[in-house]
């Protein structure tokens, strides 16, 4: 079964450069030029090496009912597209496209974090502070191009109304999900601990673009939202991320979110000033050292050694 969600995930891959849609094709181009190429895929290391490999990117309709449901399973203050559109704009969208990528995790980077036990590597670190700091200019990259072609376009995440809730069933939740926008747009599914298994795997980072155009979307190749999770595939056989934290943030039933930005706020900002230099809160752990670290997984393996991937 996995097998099969694997070679299908594979051709999704592809689907962007296959696809006769000529408005995607050039939105993959602008998104991939710009992490390939601009200076700001960076770590700022003494190496200067990039902060992220090649973009997977994907595409979903902005009325997609998923988005609908998610507002139902979230709760009322979550956007749907056409919401944050409309907020943005004043207008009413004629087509709406949910533009969504995923940055994966360099191998280098993924090997320290591996190592790892209980606070991040420096690397991990710098990809979480200068990493995201591309991934924002990435975000703002596509707008601002999309508006040159007279596109209107908003990054929801960096829209000034973003900001957390209170979900009633999930807890501290924010009105935007990049996570959420790449499961809708075929890019994975979720995990035990919450991240997106994609098909470079869960250490990644992602990001989204709301534009009004008419974007053919990117297969879903999945049957539900954790069809790549070992620990839903097959009964509970997983669970490695469940030792990998440091803060006992994970357990059977799933990731308890408070623990976990307990942990990021209070210990690991003042981990990375004190050790590496500079602010960050990424930690990461789970992200690594598991089955589903750079792979959907396709059956119950050791976690990678220092040589995988
Ligand atoms: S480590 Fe296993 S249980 Fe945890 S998210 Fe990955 S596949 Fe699922
Ligand atoms: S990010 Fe770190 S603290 Fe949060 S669940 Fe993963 S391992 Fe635990």
């Amino acid at each position: 079964m996995l097998k099969a969600l694997l070679k299908s995930q594979e051709r999704s891959m592809i689907h962007v450069q296959q696809t006769k849609d000529d408005q995607g094709v050039h939105v993959y181009d602008i998104i991939r030029d710009f992490m390939m190429n601009a200076p700001d895929n960076t770590l700022r290391n003494e190496t200067g090496e990039s902060a992220w490999d090649e973009p997977l990117v994907g595409f979903s309709r902005g009325d997609d009912p998923l988005y609908r449901q998610f507002k139902n399973e979230i709760g009322e203050f979550f956007w749907t597209p056409a919401e944050i559109f409309r907020i943005t704009f004043n207008a009413e969208p004629s087509a709406l496209t949910v533009i969504s990528w995923v940055l994966p995790q360099t191998k280098a980077t993924r090997a320290d974090n591996r190592k790892a036990k209980t606070y991040p590597s420096e690397r991990w670190s710098r990809s979480r502070l200068y990493g995201e700091q591309a991934n924002v200019a990435l975000a703002q990259h596509v707008v601002a191009r999309l508006r040159e072609a007279g596109i209107r376009a908003v990054a929801p995440e960096h829209s000034p109304l973003w900001q957390w809730q209170m979900s009633e069933h999930f807890g501290i939740a924010s009105n935007w999900s990049n996570r959420h926008a790449a499961y809708a747009a075929g890019l994975g599914t979720f995990g035990l601990c919450d991240g997106l298994i994609t098909a470079r795997g869960k250490a990644m980072r992602c990001g989204s673009v709301v534009a009004g155009i008419d974007i053919q979307p990117t297969p879903r190749l999945y049957s539900n939202h954790r069809a790549y999770c070992l620990f839903y595939a097959q009964n509970g056989k997983c669970g490695k991320c469940i030792p990998r934290c440091p803060a006992g943030a994970l357990s059977r039933k799933g990731h308890d979110k408070l623990k976990c930005r307990n942990y990021l706020f209070d210990v690991l900002a003042d981990y990375a000033q004190s050790h590496y230099g500079f602010s960050s809160y990424g930690c990461g752990l789970c992200q690594t050292g598991v089955p589903c670290e750079f792979r959907i997984p396709l059956k119950m393996e050791e976690a990678p050694s220092s040589q995988a991937g």
